[in-house]
């Protein structure tokens, strides 16, 4: 099977060497908004970083995005494909799913379980069944506290109008690109990423599963609570919330990550709450003009 593609260049954002990638036309034609999002893993463009280029209908870079986390895939070794062809759909793990798909969207789609928006998955052609594999691996994470809606598509199935019309996320994990994304440019996914490198430090596929699984609850569970809290306040200083986080649930947040609580508030439940956050900075400034 071909596929036409098209060159693109790009420049690494952090060492800025340039390289020509190619890309599928009809990722790019099938975008959403017409811009493609996809992740550059490390060595594509340079030995040393991985980021995400965003391209535009026009086969063009718009901007990038690199996340400031190092990604040291650890724990479990990542076995060549072709041995595990037999080994059926359990045998894919966080490591595999990181590798295949790409740390940046595999946060992207972690924070798309977090706000509880469907993540589909268009299936490509592929001898190992990864993209069915990924769907397993979500299923296998789910319970009773964790909803997650995770599916395979198919292309014909981008033309469906339901497909269309809802807030999904929809993830080309064989191409390492999201083509569809409800969430706005200044999403900030450093939380997941550090859940995901957490979790690759693990030995098995298991142990990654319920790891993953018991911090996504973990970090609902907290988002819940914020949001009484803010119900009976008027207002949050962004600066506190680690202090809070371990003082009321004894849970360490790194102050980098706390935008993962605004932004799932805003998204998920209530713009208006997520507004009373605010930081500290900021509320001085509107103090001073009063
Ligand atoms: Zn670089």
């Amino acid at each position: 099977m071909t596929v036409e593609v098209k060159s693109i260049k790009v420049i690494c954002p952090t060492c800025r060497k340039e390289k020509g990638i190619e890309i599928p036309v009809f990722l790019v034609n099938e975008a959403a908004d017409g811009v493609l999002k996809v992740q550059i893993p490390q060595g594509a463009c340079c030995p040393e970083h991985s980021f995400m280029a965003f391209v535009d209908k026009k086969f063009v870079v718009r901007g990038y995005q690199n996340a400031d986390i190092e990604f040291k895939l650890g724990g479990q070794k990542e076995r060549v494909v072709a041995d595990k062809k037999d080994e059926g759909l359990k045998d894919f793990s966080v490591t595999d799913m990181v590798n295949t798909i790409g740390p940046d969207i595999c946060a992207v789609i972690l924070r798309g379980v977090l706000v509880g928006i469907p993540v589909l998955f268009l299936d490509t052609f592929d001898l190992y069944e990864r993209v069915a594999k990924t769907v397993m691996l979500l299923r296998d994470m789910e319970s009773d506290d964790l909803v997650i809606t995770g599916e395979k598509i198919t292309r014909d199935d981008l033309k469906d109008k339901k497909v269309r019309r809802n807030n999904a996320l929809i993830v080309v994990p064989l191409y390492k690109a999201i083509m569809r994304s409800p969430f706005q440019e200044g999403l900030n996914t450093r939380f997941e990423s550090d859940l995901l490198n957490e979790a690759t430090q693990l030995p098995d596929r298991t142990s990654q599963i319920v790891f993953l699984r018991k911090e996504m609850v973990k970090i609902s569970k907290i988002i819940d609570e914020f949001i009484k809290f803010l119900k009976g306040t008027d207002k949050l200083y962004e600066e506190d919330i680690p202090a809070y986080t371990r003082e009321k649930f004894n849970y360490k947040l790194d102050h980098k990550n706390i935008d993962v609580i605004k932004q799932i508030i805003e998204f998920k439940h209530d713009k208006k709450l997520a507004q009373k956050i605010i930081s500290k900075s900021l509320d001085k400034i509107r103090t001073d003009l009063w």
